[in-house]
């Protein structure tokens, strides 16, 4: 048996025999049975939270109100969440309730589709249902139960089914896929942060190209953040060799060089992104855009290692030679690497001129830098003064 399931072990075994039922469940029972890494390991159980806090020493109230609490063993976390069936859905986004259960069929019913909605016991039996393994066989993601009704019930579940596709090489069965194009317009409902976490493990799936298809065919860049009538430029993203990205940066950029946004910040903020990767996409988007295939030192100074090593990435991406090596070195050669590295100040030049402080300064340590960049003169304190027509002392 896998080592992740070994190690959990102690939390199902704990609580059975406090009486409970406990389980192995959702992506980390799937991934088990493709044979894939397991990431996290999620369990299920009958026990209510409270109980499940009295049975550990260590717990943490993560989402309690969901039924989720982390527990602490073996110096790893792990979710134990109350088997629970999820109440009236208002509003296509979430359940209004949900009701804590002690049937694991119930609680697997209201998961997604029939490959996550497999259990695992203490003894490594499965306990499938749906036949999720039929459809793992298959490589078929189908929805439990109803799919048009299961779509209505969370429009973020029909992102998913696309996520899936191109993260497990799978197809969609037909139902599911029907579904898909008559309720796709449901999507717009669904909090723009949960469709970006599927958007980048979509664009991370092998089978990205696919995944697009199905996504452009029933329409569903409507209601994506900006990507509304943007079919072309989609295919073109999607054509790219994203099995070559390293960072999620990469993604974003990309996306904006398809897109062309009119204004690239209010574009990246509609995704919600953290400010650090707006301000990074945002200063690597021109240079991204000229595809550089060589940088002058000018331009490789001003846009710093961050910036060139992500349009290198992105220039892999679109098919072009690796120069990172090369980008590095250049780099590492050049005198300095911002302004406090020249070996005279703004304190200097007042010194030196005993003139009053004005926009004067500024501009003489711009052409300080421009020459020192480019090997003009050296960044030696007395150099620099005579160069500047001080006499030395
Ligand atoms: P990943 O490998 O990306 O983590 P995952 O299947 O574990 O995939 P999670 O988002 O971690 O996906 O969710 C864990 C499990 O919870 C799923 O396998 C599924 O059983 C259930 N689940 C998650 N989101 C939904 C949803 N929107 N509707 C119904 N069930 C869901
Ligand atoms: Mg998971």
């Amino acid at each position: 048996m896998n080592d992740v399931f070994l190690k959990a072990l102690p939390v199902l075994q704990k609580l059975t025999t406090a009486g409970f039922e406990a389980y192995f469940v959702g992506g980390s029972v799937r991934d088990y049975l493709l044979n894939r890494t397991i990431s996290d390991v999620d369990i299920a159980t009958s026990a209510f939270p409270e109980e499940v806090k009295e049975i550990f020493q260590a717990t943490y109230d993560t989402g309690i109100a969901h039924g989720t609490v982390t527990v602490r063993e073996n110096k790893e976390c792990y979710e134990v969440t109350t088997f629970r069936t999820e109440g009236t859905y208002e509003d296509f986004r979430r359940p209004s309730e949900v009701t804590f259960i002690r049937s694991l069929e119930e609680d697997l019913q209201r998961r997604d589709f029939t490959m996550n909605a497999i259990a695992m016991d203490e003894h490594f039996d499965l306990h499938d249902p749906f036949s999720g393994q039929l459809a793992i066989q298959n490589k078929e993601i189908k929805a439990v139960g109803k799919a048009s009704e299961r779509f209505h019930e969370d429009a973020l579940r029909m992102m998913r089914a696309v996520r899936f596709l191109s993260q497990l090489d799978f197809e969609l069965d037909k139902e599911t896929e029907n579904a898909l194009g008559s309720q796709i317009a449901l999507l717009q409902h669904t909090s723009v942060e949960r469709i970006t976490v599927e958007w980048i493990k979509m664009i991370k799936g092998p089978a990205v190209k696919r995944a697009m298809d199905l996504l452009l065919q029933v329409e569903m860049e409507t209601y994506l953040p900006g990507l509304k009538g943007e079919k072309v430029a989609l295919t073109e993203f999607a054509s790219w060799n994203w099995e070559k990205r390293t960072t999620e940066e990469a993604i974003w950029l990309g996306l904006v060089v398809a897109v062309k946004p009119t204004n690239v910040t209010a574009f990246l903020k509609a995704w919600k992104l953290p400010n650090k990767t707006i301000q990074l996409v945002n200063k690597a988007y021109q240079d991204a855009l000229n595809t550089k295939e060589a940088w002058l030192t000018e331009e490789l100074y001003h846009a710093g290692k961050a910036v060139f090593s992500l349009v290198n990435e992105l220039n892999v991406i679109r098919g072009q030679a690796n120069k990172q090596a090369a980008l590095d070195q250049a780099y590492e050669l050049l005198p300095i690497h911002s302004k406090k590295d020249l070996a005279i100040s703004g304190a200097d030049l007042l010194k030196w001129s005993g003139e009053n402080a004005g926009p004067w300064v500024k501009e003489t340590l711009d052409n300080v830098e421009r020459a020192v960049l480019l090997n003009e003169i050296n960044n030696e304190k007395n150099q620099l003064k005579r160069w500047l027509g001080y006499h030395e002392e």
